[in-house]
């Protein structure tokens, strides 16, 4: 499998809590990055790839003859893909988008919600209406897009349990067929981190925040949504490829600025400075970069790490014969460590955290990244 990853930077504001590579939206930034980017595409070998995958910043900010026109040029160089995804803001969706996006291949569209509590989405910094979400994903149903994700955020300023529950209810009252629940984190160098320093007790503590998260996992399981990863839920038949290639440790190839590839063991990372990527593709100059070969153990740390996430886990036949790993022996003491402690648990072939694991998932993953 392949995975392309599509990095569209310009937002219509920016969010306080956001420490994405992402600008303000300028039309002329935004014409001369489109040119940067096709330019970077044409670039590449004639490859087939599995999944397309838009993502921002705020995709949307581009109309959809646009995007169109972004997907045929990277079908010229990445072609077969069977699942295309983009993300969206409610607030920019135009009338006749979905049956545009449908017309261009588009089969998924991840809808960025965060919350459906008008105060919620204020401190969040969005200026979009519950009834504009509303709009959205009927419009979405009517063109009949293929998969309709939901994108929420828990752990928010001002959040109750009972405010997240309304969330939630309202969420699955909609019936899409994905929802993703991440936890808010706080960014170095964003608003909302001087916004912590002088008021930490507006913001959630590890215990208040698990308290949400068990909430979302109650719910969703009830209303028939599988966990298939630790901040995603899916119908049968609706989980995203693109992201079960990145927790397979599988490879992928970020277009754009600041954009992330994974390519023959190295890892890279396009630059973050919007000036720089532009004028670096525009003239024909590779993108400043930052690469490392992932090898041993940390590639093996890395790939147990990412398959931790995952409900299936770390299959332990699958990683021997990739990665010549035993992980029960090699990774023995942490194995047992969190197998003790009721975090992780064997089921057959595999080793998979358990479901007070998934609350301390930073913590275990963490162990392996780490062992030497
Ligand atoms: S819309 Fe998304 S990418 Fe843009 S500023 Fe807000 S959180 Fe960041």
């Amino acid at each position: 499998m392949l995975g392309v990853y599509v990095h569209l930077p310009f937002c219509p504001y920016l969010c306080p809590y956001c420490d994405f590579a992402k600008w303000p939206l300028r039309e002329s930034a935004a014409r001369r990055y489109l040119d940067a980017l096709y330019a970077e595409i044409e670039r590449e070998p004639s490859v087939p790839a599995s999944t397309v995958y838009l993502g921002g910043g705020t995709p949307n900010a581009y109309d959809a003859e646009t995007i169109t026109q972004v997907l045929m040029r990277l079908e010229s160089r990445f072609f077969g893909a069977s699942e295309i995804s983009i993300e969206l803001n409610p607030e920019l969706v135009r009338a006749g988008d979905f049956a545009r996006y449908r017309t261009a291949g588009i089969t998924r569209v991840s809808i960025g919600v965060q919350s459906f509590e008008p105060a919620e989405i204020r401190t969040l910094g969005r200026k979009h209406t519950i009834a504009q979400i509303e709009s959205v994903v009927a419009q979405a149903r009517d063109a009949r897009l293929p998969s309709l994700s939901l994108d929420l955020i828990f752990a928010v300023p001002g959040q109750t349990p009972d405010s997240w529950r309304r969330t939630l209810r309202a969420a699955t009252e909609l019936e899409p067929d994905h929802i993703s629940c991440y936890g808010l984190t706080v960014e170095e160098g964003t608003p909302y981190a001087a916004w912590r320093a002088r008021e930490p007790q507006a913001f959630f503590d590890d215990e208040r925040e698990a308290e949400l998260y068990a909430i979302a996992i109650e719910k969703l399981q009830s209303a028939g949504y599988e966990q298939y990863e630790i901040s995603n839920f899916a119908r049968p038949g609706h989980r995203c490829a693109h992201n079960l290639n990145y927790w397979a440790n599988g490879e992928y190839v970020g277009l754009g600025v600041g954009a992330a590839s994974f390519r023959g063991g190295v890892r890279s990372v396009h630059t973050r400075s919007l000036e720089r990527y532009a004028s670096a593709s525009l003239d024909g100059r590779a993108i400043p970069s930052e690469a490392e070969r992932l090898e041993g153990r940390q590639r093996a740390g890395e790939a147990i790490m990412l398959a931790l996430r995952t409900a299936q886990g770390v299959s332990l036949r699958a990683f021997k014969e990739r990665y010549g790993i035993d992980v029960m022996a090699d990774y023995a003491p942490i194995v047992a460590r969190f197998a003790d402690t009721g975090l992780l648990e064997r089921i057959g072939d595999s080793v998979r955290l358990t479901r007070r694991g998934r609350f301390l998932a930073n913590d275990v993953c963490g162990a392996f990244i780490t062992f030497e």
